[in-house]
């Protein structure tokens, strides 16, 4: 094997990024001050049209104070995928309600509308679909459900920074939305997690629950947590800001490439106005999707990746029986290739070729 190894996800950390911790390591005030007072006006500048936002330690604290904030408690239901990262129902069982799971349609791999409505209950507080892979969930159709039933709507925006439908870009949909800054997300702050809202109870809430329930010290006002983020983290994601627009483009680009050369497979769809920013290239493989990714390893030296194997209902920490086969196909057929923005024209090529040779092999 002689060409060099294409991993799935590459984070990229620059010179400017360390200068910038450095900046704040000079100053010795680590925690939570005007870096990231900084970062969520900015953030909410290039990626919320300007709806407010609160930077935590980690998406999973976002989702997990989101919830928290909007009222979500014991007795109550919020309606989630299962085909999603664990973070999406665990933050719902965090709060003391109960995640129940819903199907996906196969297009987009988001919640099913249809499937979604035929789950609401007395109990339900709202839901809370995912825009997976960084393609917009059906936003304004979710919007109109939970309106007809009298619920809240939130948004799992951890893999969408920058994504849109009909204009109108995902975070700024729901009661909340919530971006990760996990390194391997579209950008990143090292660990970290930022909360769009418009509603002004929900954003003090989470000022109030990230720092112990207080806003001005020692007069608590309820029982909060640390989930604070740091300004050194703030000062990374604050440079990461100045690039992901950049880096989107270059995640469309290689997105287009390989739609239009990929043979065999299902190449991702993009629905009518929505604007995909590929944090997951996923392609569909009915036949031999576990021979197609461990051949890309062995034998072309590509990385994949499988999101997810195992949907979150079957999972042993929630383990519960539930009819989802939409999201039983999509585990066994899903498959993501190299789509970051330091795949180069050369390793398109080989990621077609490779591919391309397998399935027609008859993987
Ligand atoms: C990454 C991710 C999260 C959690 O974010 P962390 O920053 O890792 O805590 C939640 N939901 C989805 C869909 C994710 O991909």
């Amino acid at each position: 094997m002689s060409q060099d190894f294409i991993p799935a996800a590459k984070p990229i950390i620059g010179a400017e990024e360390r200068a910038a911790v450095d900046a704040v390591m000079a100053t010795g005030m680590l925690a939570q001050g005007k870096q990231v007072a900084d970062f969520e006006i900015e953030f909410s500048d290039v990626l919320l049209d300007g709806r407010a936002s609160v930077a935590v330690n980690s998406g999973t604290s976002g989702l997990h104070l989101g919830l928290l904030a909007s009222g979500v408690g014991p007795g109550d239901e919020v309606i989630v995928p299962s085909f999603t990262f664990a973070a999406t129902g665990n933050s719902v069982a965090l709060t003391g309600a109960t995640p129940v799971f819903a199907d996906i349609e196969l297009d987009y791999y988001s919640l099913d509308v249809a499937h979604v409505e035929s789950l609401i209950t007395d109990k339900t507080k709202g839901i809370m679909p995912v825009h997976l892979y960084g393609h917009p969930f059906a936003a304004e159709a979710f919007a109109a459900l939970a309106q007809k039933h009298g619920i809240d709507l939130y948004e799992d925006a951890a893999q969408a920074h920058g994504a849109a439908l009909n204009g109108k870009k995902v975070g700024t949909f729901g009661k909340f939305g919530m971006f990760s800054l996990y390194p391997t997300k579209n950008m990143t702050s090292g660990e970290g997690g930022m909360v769009s809202t418009s509603d002004a109870t929900v954003e003090r809430n989470l000022r109030l629950l990230r720092n112990q329930g207080m806003e001005t010290q020692y007069e608590n006002e309820l029982v909060g947590f640390n989930n604070r983020m740091t300004d050194l983290h703030a000062a990374i994601g604050r440079v990461q800001l100045t690039k992901v627009m950049g880096w989107t483009k270059q995640r469309q680009d290689n997105a287009a490439f390989l739609t239009g050369n990929l043979e065999g497979v299902g190449t991702p769809k993009v629905a009518p106005g929505a604007e995909h920013v590929y944090h997951q290239y996923t392609i569909r493989v009915p036949e031999g999707r576990d021979e197609l990714h461990a051949r890309l390893r062995s034998e072309f030296n590509i990385g994949s990746g499988v999101y997810y194997p195992v949907p979150n209902h079957r999972l042993p920490s929630f383990n519960r029986v539930a009819d989802l086969p939409n999201t039983e196909i999509a585990a066994k057929e899903v498959l993501s290739l190299p789509v970051h923005p330091s795949v180069t024209q050369n390793d398109l090529e080989r990621i077609v070729t490779a591919v391309n040779t397998i399935v027609k092999a008859g993987a």
